[in-house]
């Protein structure tokens, strides 16, 4: 078991499959002309498949693929396929728009859950958060896999004055679909124009919420990150992510690996650990494993507090969002 020095057991992993993106979304990519990492550098599909396996046979239970975009692979299905195999709960995060592409190879990957990014029901809005016009794309993905049963998860990133009008839009989508939408604060990272009064909070999502709906919460599991409620009479449901007013890092059980084989202990640490050279060279990658695991901090990297009021992106050392994995 991957334990560290807080006693949390550490049984999921995130594996991002690229840093490249066939959106633009400015929170999680910089601004300035962002080059992608050539393909040489980042882990070939046998070479994930190999560090999955490790950190399976250390006790991972559940793997999230993500990125970048994850679907914008050209080897996407081969790897979801072999990891597949693996004893794990395998989801993805995915900005949907390729989606319909990859129907069957979900079904034969057993992902039965996944997460889509969509943080406005306006298609103008879509436009400029992530400037490609394909709000309708996503859409119809999301609508296409409801209608086969998926459990679909949509994350919204709540801005002040971008799209926090349009949060009970969101539940009033829960009323006719089974949709899980899960609201998220709005975080740092490098280059992502974070300001700490772009950040809508939890708190104020639920009063917004109040001010139409009645809802009751729903019982979370331990290492959930998002607080669940319902709307009595509605299909789907909502939740709220709270990093920034209300960090859940106590229960965290959570590890990253990033696209070109780093090992991140917490999204916002400022170390990493380089696994996929170690693989390379045929160095041994558990005892790295565990010592990254050992060295996390209690919480948020050890490099902010939930007191965001005062906190400056540029003081945070940390890569952007897009060559993280969220
Ligand atoms: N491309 C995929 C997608 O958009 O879902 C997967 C990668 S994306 C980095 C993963 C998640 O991180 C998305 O739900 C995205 O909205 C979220 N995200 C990115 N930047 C963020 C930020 N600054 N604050 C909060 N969430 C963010
Ligand atoms: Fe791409 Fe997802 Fe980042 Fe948007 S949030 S730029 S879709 S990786």
């Amino acid at each position: 078991m991957i334990v560290d020095s807080y006693n949390r057991v550490h049984n999921y992993l995130r594996i991002s499959l690229t840093d490249n993106c066939n959106f633009r979304c400015f929170y999680c990519m910089p601004e300035e002309e962002y080059e992608f990492t050539p393909a040489s550098k980042l882990m070939q599909a046998d070479e994930i498949e190999q560090l999955a396996k490790i950190f399976v046979q250390h006790g991972v239970n559940k793997i999230r693929l993500t990125g970048g975009e994850p679907l914008v692979r050209k080897d996407a299905a081969d790897i979801m396929l072999r990891l597949s195999k693996l004893p794990v709960k395998l989801t993805l995060t995915t900005n949907g728009v390729r989606l319909h592409e990859y129907f069957d190879v979900l079904k034969q990957a057993n992902i039965h859950s996944l997460n889509v990014s969509l943080d406005t029901l306006q298609s103008e809005k879509f436009n400029l958060i992530t400037r490609r016009n394909q709000f309708q794309q996503v859409y119809d993905n999301i609508q296409l896999l409801i209608r086969n049963n998926f459990h679909v998860k949509v994350n919204v990133v709540v801005m002040k004055g971008l799209n926090d009008a349009e949060i009970n839009d969101f539940i009033e989508w829960t009323k006719h679909d089974p949709v899980h939408v899960r609201f998220i604060e709005f975080m740092p990272f490098s280059g992502n124009k974070w300001t700490s009064n772009k950040v809508f909070t939890w708190k104020e999502m639920l009063s917004v919420i109040e001010e139409k709906y009645s809802f009751l919460p729903l019982k979370n599991d331990e290492h959930d990150t998002a607080k669940g409620y319902i709307v009595p009479g509605h299909k789907g449901t909502f939740a709220v992510i709270s990093t920034m007013s209300a960090p859940f890092c106590s229960t965290c059980n959570r590890m990253r690996l990033t696209a070109d084989g780093k090992m991140k202990n917490c999204l916002f640490s400022d170390k990493e650990t380089d696994l996929l050279s170690a693989l390379r060279k045929g160095e041994e990658v558990v005892p790295l494993i565990y010592q990254s695991i050992q060295s996390k901090a209690k919480e948020l990297g050890g490099q902010f507090t939930a007191d965001f009021e005062h906190l400056h992106a540029e003081d945070i050392h940390n890569r952007s969002m897009i060559t993280i994995g969220g």
